[in-house]
């Protein structure tokens, strides 16, 4: 940890100061985790004056797990998750975990049941940090540069950033690199897509079979509900679907729109769409409730190759403040995934960083390389997970076309 400077007159330490950039969901819940520690006094910074944000977000349910075993249970990916990380390893997460403050661990199973509007859960959290009696957080509302970050660290203060996907940060981690040449991140462009959400007026279910028979007739733009999209509120389902469109579609496109824009604009993808609704209510008898919401986004697979400031303080270059203080990227600002997983990652980093830095004893370069080495493996868990979900995604875009079919299967 960066050594603390002098103590006060009664003889403890002052706190170290932690400026945490961003308060969305990671930002915050790493804010209500470091709160309540005395050794630390928390700074965060946030540009937006309210939470408007209203899309519907799914969380895992390995955050509020409470054995290895329970960890480790995922359908999609658990021999991933086995293979990358060690028992001991989970083990210790689970151990911090035991510690989180019970007001959170509240708030977090109620995420864990099932959709939440992403405002509701940056507007819990911010509200649990505001209502805190005891070590109140200093809070600034501004757009933070990369210039300001850098001025703003003394010596021993911490940096996190957690800025989402065009993380202030990210690209200046690299001793003598251009920031703007993206020298940091890895991307990977899977595909592009519409997302298209709706309410649905009855509790409904749908695993690969219903996925497949649902798009029989649709030959080109297949309407594919994630796995595990739906949340029963009563009975009403919330829906979110992945339509792949071209590139070209998606410049023509306008960033959001709704179902009727899509029908008078796009009409063979919105009839793929409307298919797959028609054939829902056939089964189930119900309606869809209130609009569609349709978003276009390049799904893409990304992470920062370097998480920390660590090659600064390896290479010691020149007087930079990063040689001296560490700095931290944490959820969006570190690794971005499409298939509706990044805030659970995020809020997982967030949970190991916080439990890091709450071991006294441990030297900062032990903190800086074992962060980095947690943030490895959860990308390359969210790496492997992701290309196994869009693959399968496209062998079941295509069973039924033998060619297209033999096309994609790679053995041996
Ligand atoms: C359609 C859609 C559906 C999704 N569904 C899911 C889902 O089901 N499950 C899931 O886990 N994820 C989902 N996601 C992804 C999820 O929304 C993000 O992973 C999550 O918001 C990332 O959290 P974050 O705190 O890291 O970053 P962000 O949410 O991007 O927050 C970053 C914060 O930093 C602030 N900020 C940025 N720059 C500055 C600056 N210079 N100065 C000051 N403040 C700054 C921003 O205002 C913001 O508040 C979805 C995304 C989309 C687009």
């Amino acid at each position: 940890m960066p050594p603390q400077s002098a103590s006060t007159s009664s003889g403890t330490p002052p706190p170290i100061r932690v400026h945490i950039l961003g308060a969305g969901p990671v930002g915050l819940i790493l804010t209500a985790l470091l709160q309540p520690t005395e050794r630390f006094s928390v700074h965060l910074y946030e540009k937006r004056r309210d939470y408007t944000r209203t899309r519907m977000v799914q969380l895992a349910s390995s955050l509020v797990a409470e054995s290895v075993e329970s960890y480790c249970t995922d359908y999609i990916d658990q021999e991933s998750v086995q293979a990358v990380f060690d028992p001991k390893e989970i083990s210790n997460v689970l151990a911090f975990r035991e510690s989180v403050p019970s007001d959170l661990k509240t708030l977090l199973r109620g995420w864990t049941q099932g959709f939440c509007p992403l405002n509701a859960i940056e507007r819990s959290l911010s509200d649990l940090i505001d209502a805190r009696q005891s070590h109140p957080v200093q809070r600034t509302t501004a757009v933070v540069t990369a210039e300001d970050a850098v001025a703003m660290l003394e010596p021993g203060d911490i940096l996190i950033d957690c800025t989402g996907a065009r993380s202030v940060l990210r690209d200046q981690l690299v001793p003598g690199a251009d920031a703007a040449s993206g020298a940091n991140t890895y991307t990977i462009r899977l595909e592009y897509a519409l997302v298209i959400t709706f309410l649905y007026g009855q509790a409904y279910e749908c695993n690969e079979s219903c996925k497949y028979y649902k798009n029989i007739e649709n030959a080109h733009y297949k309407f594919i509900p994630a796995v595990n999209r739906t949340f029963y509120d009563g009975s009403v389902s919330h829906v979110t679907g992945i339509v792949n469109i071209s590139a070209e579609d998606y410049e023509r496109m306008p960033s959001q729109f709704d179902g009727q824009w899509l029908r008078d604009n796009f009409a063979h993808v919105a009839e793929s769409m409307d298919r797959f609704i028609a054939k829902i209510k056939q089964e189930t008898n119900g309606e869809i409730v209130g609009d569609l919401e349709i978003i276009r986004i390049p799904l893409q697979l990304y992470h920062a190759r370097n998480a920390t400031s660590r090659e600064w303080r390896r290479t010691r270059t020149g007087d930079h403040p990063f040689s001296r203080s560490p700095a931290f990227l944490v959820g969006d600002s570190a690794m971005g995934s499409p298939y509706f997983q990044s805030i659970s990652l995020g809020f997982e980093c967030a949970m190991f960083l916080a439990a890091l830095l709450a071991e006294r004893d441990l030297d900062l370069g032990d903190v800086l390389d074992r962060y980095e080495l947690y943030a490895y493996k959860q990308w390359l868990r969210v790496y492997m997970r992701s290309k196994m979900i869009k693959h399968n995604k496209d062998l079941l875009e295509c069973v039924g076309n033998d060619d297209a079919l033999l096309e994609k299967l790679h053995i041996y």
